[in-house]
């Protein structure tokens, strides 16, 4: 008896989309289950590891392609893993990855999402693209049960019990009508050509009466020597291990010898994926073990700033029965991903030469890439040389560490950073004034995770690496001009202290500023607002908020005229106090706390003006 069940809810949504929009580039279906097969004798070659009962299972693994022209179908058959009826279920019938919801966005926002099927892990319904039915023989290896599925795509699927000799699973394709061409052998021999080649285990195409042709190269890609391997023939795999499908922005193929061997094959990509900075994904490298597939997802083998690295990689040095526990412990795993490290770290170094190129790689990943200064102290000052930073001795173009201190001027005591949420507002911030005056460069720091790295390298090279407000004492430099009397001055900054209690401790004169009458800052090795502020929308402030100080600047003619002022017109003057404290919010990127009244005292001062 068969029993009908309906697909998940978001199964039908994306199979609609798969279907109907991913039409121009269909012929990926092939690509996609034969890579599902490929993967399924991966893991029954695992498996016998374990379990010497299955290898017999295990021997001559193959994935062979039949059509049948007359009939108009395709079968796709692999003697793999097989699968159970809750496999069946569970991966055919819902679509159990988080990416899901996402994919099913992404694709109705920008249409031509069919880069997207294979990193959603939705690659099977790609077989609905050209199929109006769908037929899956299959049997697990181990159990004795077999599993008849069948599904349009549209009304859900029906699973009946089935018999099969070998385990593994056959997938046959009912095509529709515009999809002949996928029954004729020499326009498949091409497209596994083109898709597949790099797979390892033989494609075998059924050529009826003239026999059977094993059309791919078969041996792993990365045991093949360098220069037998096309550009395409590494996209392709590029395509295969890391599910993406743009251009591989860097393609790393090598091979470690001497008291560790290993090879690498591995990629970075040239986009953003839409997971890297969710906390949940699971990231890492394949990982084989004399060309047997041990792990998908490895992240014992590269740190987490690396987390976009894609590919694999194969040791005879491992021992084939290793499993996922036994990997975080064993130390040759962790001189394999020191080794790996140094690999990308040293060819990041030459492709940064080229600015252009290496910005693909900066914008994409670049954010991801300095946690490794906060994470990988052996390390970081190499990962700090690579990064790249905003910084006001050029808008257009970021900077390296390097470039700053080749431009440092001879008095200049230290590489100066701000931070806060935007470039260009930090561009104007009251507080670089100074530093503009003395043409002294400042890094402009607007990623969260600056605010970290900057907390453990206190050192480049040898030159202190400080915030802006922890250099007071470098930035003298000559004034020219009237400035407010000392006195008057001291009783101002009283005045406002007291006007301003509970917002900030301080209010002191400053000879920082040069346009700006007033700025805020923090006590200097607390804090940054912009931490505060980051820490504030985590939710995660708690009692500790740092010690905020108003900086008068004495050469300014409003604060001149303010503090001459004090004695006969007190009244205005804490008016004027509230707004220069709210301007100098403004200026930090922070939310003034009563925006009506600062329009109203504005306002008001603006109606006497006309
Ligand atoms: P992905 O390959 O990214 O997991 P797919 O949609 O391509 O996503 O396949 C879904 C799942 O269905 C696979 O993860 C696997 O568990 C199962 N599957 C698909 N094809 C086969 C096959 N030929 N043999 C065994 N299992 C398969
Ligand atoms: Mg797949």
């Amino acid at each position: 008896m068969a029993e009908k069940m309906a697909f998940k809810a978001e199964v039908n949504k994306m199979l609609d989309i798969v279907i109907n929009s991913l039409y121009s580039e269909k012929q990926i279906f092939l690509r996609e289950l034969i890579s599902n097969a490929s993967d399924a004798c991966d893991k029954i070659k695992y498996m016998a590891l374990l379990n010497p009962e299955l290898s017999k299972d295990a021997a001559d693994l193959k994935i062979k392609i039949s059509a049948d022209d007359k009939n108009n179908t395709l079968k796709i058959s692999d003697n793999g893993i097989g699968m159970s009826k809750d496999d069946l279920i569970n991966h055919l019938g819902t679509i159990a990855k988080s990416g899901t919801a996402d994919f099913v966005n992404n694709a109705k926002d920008n249409g031509s999402s069919v880069d997207l099927i294979g990193q959603f892990g939705v690659g099977f319904y790609s077989a609905f693209m050209v199929a109006k039915k769908v037929e899956i023989l299959t049997r697990k290896a181990g159990e004795d049960k077999a599993w008849f599925w069948t599904s349009d795509g549209v009304n859900g699927f029906e699973i009946s019990p089935a018999e099969k000799k070998d385990s593994g699973t056959e997938i046959k394709l009912y095509l529709k009508d515009d999809a002949k061409e996928y029954t004729d052998t020499i326009y498949l021999r091409q497209i596994i050509r083109l898709y597949s080649d790099h797979i390892s285990y033989p494609i075998v195409l059924d050529l009826g009466e003239a026999g059977e042709e094993t059309v791919n190269t078969g041996s792993a890609l990365w045991t093949r020597n360098k220069a037998e391997i096309t550009k395409e023939q590494y996209n392709e795999f590029y395509h295969h291990v890391s599910k993406n499908f743009d251009e591989p922005w860097l393609c790393l193929h090598f091979k470690a010898e001497g008291n560790l061997e290993y090879t690498g094959l591995l990629y970075i990509p040239s986009t953003q994926p839409y997971d890297l900075f969710q906390p949940d994904q699971k990231n890492g490298l394949k990982l084989y073990v004399n060309r047997v597939f041990i792990s998908d997802k490895v992240e014992e083998l590269i740190p987490n700033y690396l987390r976009f690295v894609k590919g694999i990689v194969d040791s005879s040095d491992l021992p084939l029965n290793i499993s996922r526990e036994m990997l975080q412990q064993n130390p040759l795993v962790a001189k394999i991903k020191n080794g790996i490290v140094n690999r990308l770290l040293k060819e990041l170094k030459k492709r940064s030469e080229n600015y252009d190129d290496y910005m693909t790689f900066w914008k994409a990943f670049g954010t991801a890439f300095k946690e490794g200064i906060y994470e990988d102290f052996s390390n970081r000052e190499e990962i700090a040389a690579l990064s790249l930073f905003a910084s006001t001795h050029d808008e257009s173009k970021l900077t390296t560490l390097d470039e700053y201190v080749s431009r440092m001027t001879s008095d200049q005591k230290a590489i100066y950073y701000i931070t806060g949420d935007d470039v260009k507002i930090l561009a104007n911030n009251p507080q670089l004034e100074a530093f503009k005056a003395k043409g002294i460069e400042v890094l402009l720091l607007t990623d969260p995770i600056d605010e970290f790295w900057t907390q453990v390298l206190l050192k480049y090279k040898d030159k202190d690496l400080k915030h802006i407000s922890q250099a007071q004492d470098d930035l003298t430099f000559e004034r020219k001009g009237e400035k407010a009397k000392d006195d008057d001055l001291k009783a101002l900054a009283e005045f406002m202290q007291k006007t301003l209690e509970g917002e900030v401790a301080k209010v002191i004169p400053t000879e920082k500023l040069t346009t700006s009458p007033v700025s805020l800052t923090v006590e200097n090795g607390q804090m940054s607002l912009h931490l505060e502020r980051l820490m504030r929308n985590h939710q995660q402030q708690t009692a500790f908020a740092s010690t905020k100080i108003l900086e008068l600047n004495p050469y300014h003619p409003l604060i001149i005229k303010l503090s001459a002022s004090l004695k006969d017109k007190s009244d205005l003057v804490k008016e004027m106090t509230l707004i220069l404290y709210d301007q100098a919010l403004i200026a930090e990127g922070e939310a003034i706390k009563n925006p009506k009244g600062y329009m109203e005292r504005v306002s008001a001062y603006m109606l006497n003006c006309i």
